[in-house]
């Protein structure tokens, strides 16, 4: 089993999360989008450093703004899709060109993810699941009963397509394949408020409800 913590960092109240295997300790941090003092401290309070992965869901600059000073404190694995490479490196995919004084540095992945690669943590077990369209590398994390869902799926609503790479068929098929999942998840999204699978199967206008 796994305990969630969530961080909302930055001017874009992006959803950080913080995952911790129940059993040893094991920890993952998802998107750490902008720098956070609180989150800094309590990873630099951690002095066993039982982090062992940052998985980013996509490339964009409101989820990844923190992710080296992350690395230069615990040298934690950089994990991403690998289709999504070349947003950690390039300032025109991840937009940090147009919204920020000053662009990313380029960031090197230690682990290019496949659709349903495994990531084992503790005694939990992260499954890697593909899902395009908010960009082209976009991806979830499943552990146990919880689904971290990126910018593909928000509670209500989806992802913007308009970006580079974005592509409203790929999303399209993205979230079928996620209303396909039988379990009710509990949906960590990477805005806003969470959700479950049930509801947004009945409430969500974009998993195919209407
Ligand atoms: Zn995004």
């Amino acid at each position: 089993m796994i305990k969630v913590e969530k961080f909302i960092l930055g001017d874009y109240m992006e959803n950080c999360y913080l995952i911790t295997d129940a059993d040893t300790g094991e920890q993952a941090l998802i998107d750490p989008g902008y720098e956070s003092m609180e989150l800094f401290q309590k990873l630099s309070n951690n002095h066993e450093n039982n982090l062992k992965y940052i998985l980013l869901t996509h490339g964009h600059f409101d989820h990844i703004g923190f992710v080296l000073k992350v690395y230069a404190l615990t040298h934690a694995k950089i994990a991403i899709g690998e289709k999504e490479k070349d947003f950690l490196t390039q300032k025109k995919l991840n937009l940090s060109q147009f919204t920020m004084t000053q662009p990313l540095a380029p960031i090197d992945a230690d682990i290019l993810l496949k659709n349903n690669e495994l990531l084992p943590l503790g005694n939990s077990s992260i499954t890697y699941v593909s899902t395009p369209g908010h960009t082209q590398g976009s991806g979830c994390y499943i552990v146990d009963n919880n689904i971290f869902t990126g910018d593909t799926l928000m509670k209500c609503s989806m992802g913007r397509t308009d970006f580079p790479t974005g592509n409203d068929t790929e999303m399209k098929h993205s979230l079928h394949k996620i209303s396909e999942l039988t379990k009710n998840y509990t949906i960590y999204p990477g805005h806003g408020d969470n959700s479950t699978l049930d509801y947004e199967k009945s409430h969500n206008p974009y998993l195919g409800v209407l």
